[in-house]
């Protein structure tokens, strides 16, 4: 076989079996997220280029690297999506939602950009579940929205997840330490690796997220953001601390959580599961204040966060999945019909069962046995047979695969009948 295209790198195909892990996945998120408060807000997939370079800021990896960006035939500039916060934001000013009283709560589930290397479990097209909780400056909402994403791996039964947490401090406080630390690293610049040369220049808090072991080991002789913050950005650490215990959230302090987007002030979290024989993040978040008002509103508190969806499904299920060997949907009732007559009568009775149950009428036109052998495929309860003689008597033949027994049943009966079966 020449297949003619393919898709780009980086993307995949969810389909079949894992298609349903998926949708067992997000429909018990959506329940969870609805329990704790959040609705859901489906923004564009496109945005302008604008409100990602501005409010996920230069110098990190996302806007200089991984955006796929694009003029329009109109001459707009636009970049799908790589992140849904400067979105929600953007919507929730662009919708007049600021004059809303109280912490607005929004949840979002959908498909994400970035022009990233592909490697195992990460894609260039890939989909996050997050939560943005727009209002409120207090640690305990901070504490909230952790415990909303451990109750979303909850739901779906994930095990062996940490909890890491830091502050990276506020706009009275950072702007010194980040001062402090772009001089002493200055000063041992040699020492560090080519990216972190780079990044000590442009973004030096970004240091932290290099994973060289030299870089670490360098890094561990300055003392990190956490023990540099102002007062109140302690006060609110600590009472994130608290709220999180009354809750019998266990977590643990990483200094070097700092996050690679330049929105994000005091609360920085990660949810992280060993995956691929080290420790990686499921999910990370934080608290934004500046992001609001960066975007042009008022200055409005905000905290977040967004948990991979592919990476969470491979915590999940860690062997590839293989379409080969997957079984296509399910089905209750399975009607294996004889030439294209009989196919039209059981075409007619199988609207009438569709307002109870699943049905697949096969329309094939290969033998009986190899009918029966789709029904047993699709998981049928019963098969309905129709060939001639039935078509002529207006009846079927019904088969009970859980007993193998089988009787006729009438054409005005076989709702009553299957439901009987079915329980209905
Ligand atoms: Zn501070
Ligand atoms: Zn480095």
């Amino acid at each position: 076989m020449d297949i003619r295209y393919r898709r780009p790198r980086g993307t995949r195909d969810v389909l079949l079996e894992e298609m349903e892990r998926w949708r067992w996945c997000e429909e018990r998120w959506r329940e969870v997220l609805e329990r704790y408060g959040f609705g859901e807000i489906r923004t564009p997939l496109i945005e302008p280029t604008d409100l990602f370079t501005r409010a996920v800021g230069s110098g990190t990896d996302i806007v200089d690297k991984e955006m796929y960006s694009f003029e329009t035939k109109g001459g707009e500039q636009i970049t799908l999506r790589p992140e849904a916060t400067a979105s929600v934001v953007r919507a929730y000013l662009e919708n007049g939602l600021t004059r809303q009283p109280g912490t607005l709560k929004f949840y979002y589930l959908g498909p994400m950009f970035r022009y990233d290397r592909p490697q195992a479990g990460r894609y260039r097209q890939f989909h996050q579940v997050g939560v943005e909780a727009i209002g409120s400056p207090s640690p305990v909402l901070d504490a909230e929205v952790i415990r909303t994403a451990l109750a979303l791996f909850e739901a779906v039964d994930a095990e062996g997840l940490t909890v890491q947490v830091n502050t990276i401090g506020c706009p009275e406080c950072r702007p010194g330490y980040v001062a402090e630390l772009q001089a002493w690293a200055r000063g041992r610049a040699e020492g560090f690796c080519e990216t972190c040369r780079a990044r000590l220049e442009i973004n030096p808090l970004r240091l932290f997220d290099c994973k060289v072991e030299s870089c670490r080991d360098l890094l561990g002789g300055m003392r990190p953001i956490s023990e540099a913050v102002c007062g109140a950005c302690r006060d609110h650490h600590a009472a994130l601390r608290t709220s999180l215990a009354a809750m019998d959230v266990g977590a643990t302090e990483d200094p070097s959580l700092v996050r690679g987007l330049d929105y994000y002030t005091r609360t920085t979290f990660e949810i992280s599961a060993r995956q691929d024989l080290r420790q990686s993040a499921l999910c990370g978040g934080g608290r934004y204040d500046g992001l609001v008002e960066q975007c042009g509103g008022p200055p409005t508190p905000a905290v977040g966060f967004s948990l991979g969806v592919e990476r969470t499904l491979r915590h999940l299920y860690p062997e590839e999945f293989d379409p080969q060997l997957s079984r296509q949907s399910p089905v209750d009732v399975y009607m294996a019909c004889l030439g294209q007559p009989a196919m039209i009568h059981a075409l007619a009775h199988a609207e009438l069962l569709r307002g109870v149950c699943r049905v697949e009428v096969d329309t094939t036109g290969r033998g009986v046995k190899a009918q029966m052998k789709g029904a047993h495929a699709r998981g049928a309860r019963l098969v309905l047979i129709a060939g001639d003689d039935e078509l002529a008597a207006g009846k079927f033949q019904m088969k009970d695969l859980n007993d193998g027994h089988q009787r006729e049943v009438a054409g005005d009966g076989l709702l009553a009948a299957v439901r009987e079966v079915l329980g209905s």
